[in-house]
């Protein structure tokens, strides 16, 4: 079967499913493959639950009228989602970046929700699979879309946007991020910067934020749109970030100055896209985090700002800053967990962290995990797991604190929670 046909059985619904256990009537099923499973297993299951069809890559598998055999499953998703992407005649715009892609991702869809359908990433759902599933789920009721591209390694930007045709694209920043793959932040520029190519050699343009001269200089040649903090200003960030735009105060509900910037984007890309600004300001004002992205909390007198959805160098040291410039009569304590994915820069980027730490006036500093154990600073208590970290928090004090708690996904440190 070709992907003209497919496409015909795929426009019955606009359906798309990868899991067996959650197929929605009428769905194409994509058997995929992972390292512990084999989704052909599933096939017949997900036609039972009422896929009209399934996708297999096997051939013992294709053994009901309704499974279809291909190649490679997941290159037939992919090839899909690109051909879908071509009959929609729509704006894409595609983000990507270090950090903050999906919290700005979130602000965008809210803002650009208020005068279009739109379809966006859901979650995090940003690889080779997660973007194609992305496009799928637009329809031709579908105004805008917006994809979430991540990355951890060179190439992998380019070839997401061959799929996703984006003619909008915002990078967020240029970070120490997935240093592991991209070698250096040379190689994290590069990488991040497979998405200005696209849009040069595809005639499509870019939003810019002109206070970052990466951003800057990476993007000349191409068309611009571009906003700073002339434009939109930085009023505070205490606690929640605030700003102006056009004579409006726009209060979030968002800590850490580093979220100014995903701010001002969706600002400037609603703006572009002629949303109103009151219903910015509605939809960035109705915005809330979710999944441990920068949320505060308190319990008793205890204080928490729970930034345990990830980190790497650049977004701790953001959030170091921050909660430097906190003003509070509390104690401050920082709960630090290992960043994930540095390669050989781990030691160098983990000891510089604790370093900037023990360098603030902090009652207390926790460094939690491996990479951190090994940090070598006078001031801070560290410990080689998060089991070690549980047992000694009974002779700590959190009474009239303020604590920071971040960490990489792996470390769940949003765990420090239950400890109270
Ligand atoms: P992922 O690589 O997991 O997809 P992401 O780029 O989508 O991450 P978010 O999920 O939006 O990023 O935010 C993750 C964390 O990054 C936040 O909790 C915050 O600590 C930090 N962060 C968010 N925005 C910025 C920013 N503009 N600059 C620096 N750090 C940021
Ligand atoms: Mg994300």
């Amino acid at each position: 079967m070709n992907i003209e046909q497919l496409y015909k059985l795929y426009s019955e619904n606009y359906l798309v499913d990868t899991d067996s256990r959650k197929i929605r009537k009428g769905s194409i099923y994509f058997a995929l493959k992972g390292e512990n499973f084999n989704g052909n297993k599933f096939a017949l299951q997900a036609i039972k639950s009422g896929a009209s069809y399934a996708i297999v890559d096997e051939s013992e598998y294709n053994n009901s009228p309704n499974t279809i055999l291909v190649k490679n499953t997941l290159k037939t998703l992919q090839e899909l989602a690109n051909f879908h992407r071509k009959q929609l005649n729509i704006p894409i715009l595609s983000l990507t970046g270090s950090n903050g892609k999906t919290t700005t991702k979130e602000l965008i869809n809210s803002v650009l929700s208020k005068k279009y359908k739109t379809t966006a990433t859901l979650g995090n759902l940003n690889n080779h699979i997660g973007v194609p599933l992305t496009l799928l789920k637009m329809t031709p009721e579908t105004e805008i879309g917006i994809v979430e591209m991540g990355a951890n390694h060179i190439n992998e930007i380019e070839f997401l946007c061959k799929i996703a045709e984006p003619n909008y694209g915002y990078i967020t920043n240029f970070g120490k991020a997935h240093l592991e793959g991209f070698g250096s932040l040379e190689g994290v520029i590069k990488g991040k910067s497979e998405l200005y190519n696209f849009l040069k050699k595809t005639n499509g343009t870019a939003f810019v934020n002109t206070d970052d001269k990466i951003q800057v200089k990476q993007s000349v040649g191409l068309h611009l749109i571009e906003f700073n903090k002339a434009m939109i200003q930085f009023i505070n960030a205490l606690p929640f970030v605030k700003v102006k735009f056009k004579k409006l105060i726009i209060e979030s509900n968002l800590i850490g100055s580093y979220n100014y910037y995903n701010i001002a984007a969706a600002i400037a890309i609603g703006n572009h896209f002629k949303v109103t600004t009151k219903e910015i300001k509605n939809a960035i004002e109705n915005y809330l985090p979710t999944n441990n992205r920068s949320q505060i909390i308190e319990k008793n007198t205890t204080k928490i700002i729970l930034d345990a959805y990830n980190a790497n160098p650049s977004s701790m040291t953001a959030a170091l800053e921050n909660f430097n410039q906190i003003t509070t009569s509390n104690k401050k304590i920082v709960i630090l967990g290992d960043m994930f994915e540095l390669g050989e820069t781990s030691w160098v980027e983990h000891q510089k962290i604790a370093e900037l730490a023990s360098s603030y006036n902090f009652s207390e500093i926790h460094l939690i995990g491996k990479a951190f154990s090994t940090t070598t600073v006078k001031n801070a208590f560290v410990y080689e797991s998060f089991d070690a970290f549980k047992c000694s928090i009974n002779y700590l004090n959190y009474n009239n604190s303020t604590i920071l708690i971040k960490g990489s996904r792996g470390m769940a440190l949003e765990r420090v929670l239950d400890l109270f």
